[in-house]
């Protein structure tokens, strides 16, 4: 039996309520053991871990692993690498491939080989339309049965309102969210940056903020018309359920109930605004949930002008009070996650310049330094909630039940900190991309340990 046991970590979890030092024993892939004192049983690998931070594994919720198609950016092996060195133990493949990801058969043979060649556990985002064309649905429900753990057309936005609501619908019946992208493609035009003194100074067109904020209202009413007067069986309760869902009216469930049609994640917030309309619906019962990324909270659309192409995303950096609001929303519960939108492109599509190179940034190898040194070594948040936003949440949104803590039962994927890491983003990555746009940055915080299912799949050197 495989056995390893972690010892004199302080244990960052929520679920095991005020921070602690403690061992943790995981024995077959799974917790067994999480208290002060373990005596290691027989045949078990040991690993001191004195002065390190233990947290449920990351679970990036946004990431490109470029396969198919793509190979020269990254491919399952390398992206397996990169995010098991920056502590990510699993993470959602996003559908934007050549192909695309829209079809069962080629699912499943995505699954299969990621299974064999990626070091953490990769999951698979599917097309919401057939071809990511934003015309037709794809077939949801055999892609659900092939393994897809969510949808979206992700790099597009899915516009049609008539389409959108159904897809609500019919992935909350499978108990699946729906990701948006959200972003009016006629307001962004052929921006590059975002709109403001930036641009304006480089002479580029610029992308504004209403390019996202109006997708965002859109996507927001169309989950509120996709739940009117709806019930599922899901969304009802046991008890409610047992007494006959056909005799109940929509009157008779609480309100976030009825409201119920969908579950919609809005990825990678950029702005203040998204994060005030996502602060009302929450307020109203909307079942919605967002994320936001690294780059958003540690950069501004003024480092666009050393960073350069490296510094090009969708939604593009914006201003320092938007970076503000997102920080905010993350420390009071009004965004949900942390994502990197792991993007990587090849050097020679990035040299392009500003107009013409790609949107799309690295990230899984510096998100765990990030968000330590911008959010909880800066005093924005603290660490339980930082395991919320990594792991905790992630997990609820992609229906994981036995990950996100280290609550005895639940999977070994941990990820141990070492917080006294001081160094500079430097090249070379595992990534087989180094379009990073924290290279040359100074962070505090790394993965010291990654470990998947009871195995260590990444070990910092020095
Ligand atoms: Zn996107």
């Amino acid at each position: 039996m495989k056995k390893l046991l972690i010892r004199r970590a302080l244990a960052v979890d929520p679920a095991l309520g005020p921070e602690k030092v403690r061992d943790l024993l995981a024995e077959n892939g799974r917790i067994t053991r999480i208290s002060a004192g373990i005596t290691p049983p027989r045949g078990c690998a040991v690993v001191d871990a004195r002065g390190k931070w233990l947290f449920p594994g990351f679970i990036d919720a946004h990431a490109h692993a470029r396969e198919p198609g793509g190979e020269k950016a990254e491919d399952f092996r390398s992206f397996g690498l990169a995010a098991a060195a920056g502590g990510v133990t699993t993470a959602l493949a996003m559908p934007n491939t050549t192909p695309p990801c829209d079809d069962p058969s080629l699912l499943k043979k995505l699954r299969a080989r990621a299974l064999k060649k990626c070091a953490v556990n990769l999951l698979f985002a599917a097309a919401l339309t057939k071809g990511r064309a934003g015309r037709a649905l794809t077939s949801m429900e055999e892609l659900a049965a092939a393994g897809a753990a969510a949808f979206t057309d992700d790099g597009g936005w899915l516009a049609g309102r008539r389409l959108l609501e159904e897809a609500l619908r019919r992935a909350w019946d499978m108990d699946l969210p729906v990701l948006q992208h959200s972003e009016d493609f006629r307001l962004t035009g052929p921006g590059v940056i975002n709109l403001g003194p930036v641009s304006r100074r480089l002479g580029l067109p610029g992308i504004s903020r209403a390019a996202e904020t109006s997708a965002v209202r859109a996507d927001l009413a169309s989950l509120r018309r996709a739940g009117a007067g709806r019930l599922s069986p899901q969304s009802v309760p046991g008890a409610l359920r047992r007494a006959g869902a056909g005799r109940l009216s929509p009157q008779s469930v609480p309100g976030a109930l009825r409201r119920a049609g969908g579950r919609l994640h809005l990825q990678h917030l950029s702005c203040a605004g998204s994060v005030e309309l996502v602060r009302r619906a929450r307020a109203a019962g909307l079942p919605v949930t967002a994320e936001t990324c690294p780059h958003y909270i540690a950069l501004t659309e003024a480092d666009v002008v050393s960073g350069g192409t490296d510094m090009k995303m969708k939604p593009p950096l914006r201003a320092e009070a938007d970076r503000r609001a997102l920080i905010k929303g993350l420390a009071d519960g009004t965004v949900d996650m942390i994502a990197t939108d792991h993007a990587p492109h090849p050097a020679a599509e990035k040299a392009k310049g500003l107009l013409r190179a790609p949107f799309g940034v690295t990230g899984l190898e510096t998100m765990a330094g990030v968000c330590l040194t911008h959010l909880v070594f800066a005093g924005h948040l603290d660490r339980l909630r930082l395991a919320e936003l990594l792991s905790l949440n992630p997990a609820r949104l992609l229906g994981l039940h036995l990950k996100g803590s280290l609550a005895p039962g639940m999977d070994a994927d941990l990820t141990l900190i070492d917080p006294s890491a001081e160094y500079e983003v430097q090249p070379p990555f595992f990534s087989k991309s180094s379009n990073s746009p924290f290279k040359g940055r100074r962070l505090r915080g790394a993965a010291w340990m990654t470990v998947v299912g009871g195995d260590i799949v990444f070990r910092r050197r020095g």
